[in-house]
């Protein structure tokens, strides 16, 4: 049977896998059906394999894997794995990858995996399709090939791009997906110990905790996001939809351009250069809906946008489109929140 690897990444302070690798795990499960319809075999199956490097894993861990979509969760088990060093991951990964190979492996493109990812897939020789926001199968000569979409030429185009060498592999930008528990079938759980004779040369002196490492976004429910359509006026409608945000208990987001203009601190960007997001509802206010912006929201379940040029290329890929002037709509709202 084909075998779909999602190398997962392991928060020892947390004793969790981190989200981004279950975002991975659920889709690897949703692409069975693509694969199926592309293959027009509706019996067609492959095993989604999640592989952890730590010393042990929580229980609830490995029900989560399962739940998210693993039909199989392998440790690759050392105590050494505590310290990360990204030479030591990938020859270990790459011991158990040579002994248990798959045409398929995504990885999270998290700072530890981005520097892992590379050094696996040249031990492998093979390539990588790095930071991708998008991934499907497609079918080449009538095999399934893995299908990963990223940004490219200086952001103006999305590539799809195939790996001329198996396995094939891409790193996958947080957020691009859902974590969907939608897998009713118990997985297996595997050990595969191995003994590690090189030392690291890397010397954890102390570890700092990042506090903002969680991105702003982590869990944004409702997102309200402010366009350049909303400048001038003293930059009084980003306020205005800040003091919304609060009053809705929303986040608040911004494309590049109110960023450039200072309108809008960096951390707030939504974007290929900013961070990603997959709320419930995005709002945008008067965003024109460059590539750059949609690749990282378009996976929200609900887009609305309010814009004043009806050909605007959101409206492609919102839910509602309202063509009105945002900051009326903006004045309205503080109106009816009753916001100064
Ligand atoms: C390498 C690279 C990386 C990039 N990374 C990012 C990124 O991470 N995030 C990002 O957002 N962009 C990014 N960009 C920039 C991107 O290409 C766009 O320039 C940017 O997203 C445009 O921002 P905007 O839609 O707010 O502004 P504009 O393009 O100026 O659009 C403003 C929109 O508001 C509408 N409007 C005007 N007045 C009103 C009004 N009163 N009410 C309602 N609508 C109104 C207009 O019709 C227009 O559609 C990147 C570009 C490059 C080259």
């Amino acid at each position: 049977m084909d075998k779909i690897i999602i190398f997962c990444e392991y928060d020892f302070d947390k004793n969790k896998i981190k989200d981004s690798s279950y975002e991975l795990i659920s889709k690897a499960h949703e692409l069975k059906k693509n694969a199926r319809e592309l293959l027009k075999d509706e019996n067609y199956n492959y095993l989604t394999e999640a592989v952890v490097l730590a010393d042990e894993i929580a229980q609830s861990e490995i029900e989560k894997a399962y739940k998210t979509g693993a039909d199989r969760l392998v440790l690759i088990k050392n105590p050494i794995f505590r310290n990360f060093d990204s030479i030591i991951y990938s020859k270990a990964f790459v011991e158990y990858y040579n002994q248990n190979p798959s045409p398929w492996i995504l990885f999270p493109a998290t700072p530890a995996t981005r520097m892992t990812a590379p050094r696996i897939t040249t031990l492998l020789n093979t390539g990588l399709v790095a930071d991708c926001t998008g991934i499907d199968f497609v079918l080449k000569d009538s095999t399934l090939k893995l299908a990963p979409t990223r940004p490219t030429f200086g952001a103006e185009l999305m590539a799809t791009i195939l790996s001329k060498k198996d396995p094939q592999c891409a790193t996958i930008r947080p957020k691009t997906f859902e974590i969907k528990y939608e897998n009713n079938k118990e997985g297996e759980f595997l050990k595969f110990d191995i003994d590690i004779k090189e030392t690291s040369k890397i010397k954890t002196l102390s570890t700092i905790i990042n506090k903002e490492e969680n991105s702003y976004f982590k869990d944004a429910k409702i997102v309200l996001a402010c366009g350049f359509g909303i400048s001038g006026d003293n930059g009084i409608y980003y306020k205005k939809v800040e003091k919304l945000a609060q009053k809705l208990g929303a986040k608040i987001a911004s494309s590049r351009k109110a960023v450039d203009y200072n309108y809008m601190p960096h951390k707030y960007q939504i974007g290929q250069s900013g961070e990603n997001v997959a709320a419930d509802l995005y709002i945008a206010f008067g965003i024109s809906g460059a590539i750059q912006h949609i690749c990282a929201m378009k996976n929200s379940k609900t887009i609305i946008s309010i814009n004043t040029d009806e050909n605007s290329e959101i409206f492609k890929y919102s839910d509602y489109k309202i063509v009105a002037d945002a900051k009326k709509i903006i004045d309205e709202l503080c109106k009816r929140y009753s916001i100064e």
